[in-house]
């Protein structure tokens, strides 16, 4: 016997099958016994939670042999032959395939016609805000006088696409997502008759990623048991569904909150080799938080939790966090999921994402520890802020008729996270006494540097990664950032990162970050000046004009030097 989906084997075929929605299957049935149904019904819903399949038992339980009654029986041959299709007083249409208006004309031809073989002709019309304006127009006409031996139910996603006029000659019910707790009974149900054994934990992540639907749930469930040995585990069911485990995110959430970069980057790092998929994760962490701050909020709203399970982790994890860290953070994560439906490489979004909540000052609820701390931090920014004021005040201010570039400023100093001062008269100085020899020696060292990096300190290389040395003399060395903000987020990390180097070049280099696209200006800029004033640029810098040119128009990786 060839194998079927769950979900088709386990189709509802009686209304207490169908889960999660008995708000409205009690309705439906009340009226069925009291033969007071109506004519036109509009079964609205996400999709997978039991539109179709209530109406066929509709369908079923008005037509039994047995009726007026409350169930359809499913034994006797009205029964059995609309389950099989093979009364054609029940028809279903796929508005998706069958939306033009001849269709309905069809429809509107064939329903003056008594039924056949049952009392009642149902017309199941799916997806019905797929067919166009004027089926919907030809379809009125049917619905402004049904006749009494018909019954449609048009069944849709989409409601808000049904016009008015249709919408006021029905009777709509509107099927909820399934609760993760309906969905759980129901799979325990069915997973009983099939003999086959899931753990509760598995069955949860189950329904956690179904969001809703039924038939979704079913087929992940059935991608897990092919997946798995014998027992179906949480480890099964996240590697069909490539989510991580609760336990990780508490973990990440734990660690960016400790301000721990090197665990976070790390345990980043893991998730992405281990193959899930980034989107997925970060739409993961945004639910997961989102639950912890509804859990804080009010922890009697458990069941309105959607991706949590409450643990002790999870508790624990609550009791420390503050509301206004969880918003944040949840801010620069919704901001990452945007950015990284542009981009081939999420995983920069994702690290920068982590690295800003990190990094952010974050203000502790309960731990004194923790609290302590910040305000070891904040002594020490004051403390910094002073010595800077201090230095402005010793310096006199610069006289007005001294030619500084817009863009220039005199220090390297930095002002906030995110904002990254360019050291333009220093990085001069670097291009003066630029060697081409040096940038080479850099460059072959280059993949070494990193990869030794990446080992000793993950939050270290996480900043640098995407970076290259730009120009180097023998104290110094430009290195040109992909991301303006890894520049500033680099500067924590810029004693590790040039004794990493040194360790490999055998020399030390004071490493000077630049942003690439404020690299590419200065630099053309630099040659044109030194040209003006007739210096030979070819010795000290290794492009000559021509070759200059050609990298402007082509970027530096696409432009090769045959000397
Ligand atoms: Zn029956």
């Amino acid at each position: 016997m060839s194998y079927q989906a769950l979900y088709r084997v386990w189709r509802p075929r009686k209304f207490e099958d169908v889960a999660g929605q008995t708000h409205i299957t009690r309705t439906l049935q009340n009226a069925i016994v009291e033969q007071k149904f109506s004519h036109a019904y509009i079964f609205s819903g996400p999709r997978g939670t039991g539109k179709t399949s209530a109406a066929k038992i509709f369908a079923k339980a008005i037509n039994c042999e047995q009726a007026p009654v409350r169930e359809p029986c499913n034994e006797c041959a009205a029964c059995r032959g609309i389950q099989d299709g093979s009364i054609s007083d029940v028809i279903e249409i796929d508005a998706a395939s069958n939306t033009s208006v001849d269709d309905i004309r069809e429809i509107r031809e064939n329903v003056k016609y008594a039924s056949s073989s049952v009392p009642y002709k149902v017309y199941i019309i799916d997806e019905v805000h797929m067919i166009s304006n004027n089926a919907f127009n030809a379809l009125l006409k049917t619905l402004e006088e049904p006749p009494k031996h018909v019954v449609f139910i048009l069944a849709t996603t989409e409601p808000h696409k049904i016009p008015l006029t249709i919408h006021s000659r029905c009777q709509r019910f509107d099927f909820k997502p399934i609760t993760n707790q309906a969905i759980v009974n129901r799979m325990k149900y069915i997973l009983e008759r099939e003999n086959v054994s899931v753990s509760d934990e598995a069955l949860e992540t189950v329904a956690l990623a179904a969001e809703g639907g039924m038939r979704d749930a079913l087929s992940i469930l059935d991608q897990a048991i092919s997946y798995s040995e014998d027992v179906v585990e949480l480890d099964d069911v996240l590697a069909v569904t490539g989510g991580v485990s609760q336990d990780v995110l508490t973990e990440v959430v734990q660690a960016m909150f400790d301000r721990d970069v090197q665990k976070s980057i790390q345990l980043l790092d893991k998730i992405i080799q281990n193959g899930k998929d980034p989107g997925r994760f970060v739409h993961d962490l945004i639910f997961f938080m989102r639950d912890l701050l509804l859990y804080k909020s009010a922890p009697s709203l458990e069941g309105l939790l959607e991706r949590a399970r409450v643990n002790e982790p999870f508790q624990s994890l609550a009791d420390i966090v503050s509301n206004d860290w969880i918003q944040d953070a949840i801010i620069q994560l919704n901001q990452c999921q945007q950015e990284m439906k542009w981009t081939n490489s999420p995983k920069i979004f994702i690290e920068v994402a982590v690295l800003t909540i990190t990094n952010r000052y974050n203000e502790p609820e309960h731990t004194d520890s923790v609290d302590s701390e910040a305000v070891m931090q904040l002594t020490q920014k004051l403390s910094r802020l002073e010595k800077e004021l201090e230095q402005l005040r010793q310096t006199p201010v610069a006289s007005g008729n001294q030619p500084v570039a817009t863009k220039e400023r005199k220090r390297p100093a930095r002002t906030g996270k995110n904002t990254y001062k360019i050291p333009y008269d220093r990085i001069r100085e670097v291009l003066k006494q630029a060697e081409k020899q040096a940038l080479k020696q850099v460059q072959s060292g280059w993949a070494n540097f990193l990869s030794k990096l990446k080992g000793m300190n993950a939050p270290a290389h996480a900043t640098i990664q995407d970076s290259k040395p730009a120009a180097a003399s023998d104290e110094a060395l430009v290195v040109a950032f992909k991301y303006e903000i890894h520049c500033s987020l680099f500067l924590d990390h810029k004693d590790t990162v040039e004794s990493v180097l040194a360790s490999i070049l055998n020399k030390q280099l004071t490493i000077i970050p630049i942003p690439e696209k404020d690299w590419q200006e200065l630099r053309a800029d630099f040659i044109n000046k030194h040209e003006a004033s007739g210096e030979s640029t070819s010795k000290k810098d290794q492009s000559t004009p021509l070759i200059d040119e050609a990298k402007k128009l082509f970027g530096d990786d696409l432009v090769e030097i045959h000397e």
